[in-house]
């Protein structure tokens, strides 16, 4: 919750909507229903309705074990979730190690989440066939050297 209680924003970030500043501690309830949301300072802001942020946190158990870090993603200062980083093509600083969709970018939708399944196989194979052009190079002059 931010700015002063009560107060619409009419300036450039103009979004018309009230905004109190201020921790919430809990949420207040009557009659089994949510009434309201408690401040650490112990204020209650009266509610009938309360939307909580999710944090988008990539399942990175497997991002671990294969030596990548995923770092924290953040939106306007807040952290909204973490991500395996990588490149566009979806290679990471783990040589050997692709991600694509959610677990690399959080604001990925079913199309485009799909797109990366279809771009970072790609990139996979064009590294694959690096890798076999190389080796066979070093073959080849190997073979001419000996
Ligand atoms: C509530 C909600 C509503 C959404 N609504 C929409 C919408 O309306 N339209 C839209 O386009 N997008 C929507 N999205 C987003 C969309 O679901 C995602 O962008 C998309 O599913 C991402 O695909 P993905 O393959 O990257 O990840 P996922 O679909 O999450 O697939 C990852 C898979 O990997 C599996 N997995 C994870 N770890 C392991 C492991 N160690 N071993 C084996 N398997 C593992 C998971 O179980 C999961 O099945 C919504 C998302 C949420 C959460």
């Amino acid at each position: 919750m931010g700015v002063g209680r009560g107060r619409l924003l009419r300036g450039e970030d103009d979004v018309g909507v009230a905004v109190v500043r201020g921790e919430v501690a809990a949420p207040e309830s009557a009659g089994g229903r949510l009434s309201g949301v408690r401040l650490a300072d112990a204020s209650v802001v009266p509610r009938t309705a309360l939307v909580v942020a999710p944090r988008f946190t990539a399942r990175d158990e497997v991002l671990h074990s294969l030596g990548l870090e995923p770092v924290a993603q953040e939106m306007h200062g807040a952290v909204i979730g973490s991500t395996g980083p990588a490149d566009p093509t979806g290679a990471t600083a783990v040589a050997g190690v692709w991600v694509a969709g959610n677990v690399t970018t959080l604001q990925a939708e079913v199309i485009s989440a799909a797109a990366a399944g279809l771009t970072t196989p790609a990139a996979v194979n064009g590294d694959l066939i690096a890798e076999d052009t190389r080796a066979a190079v070093a073959a080849s002059r190997a073979r001419r050297a000996a």
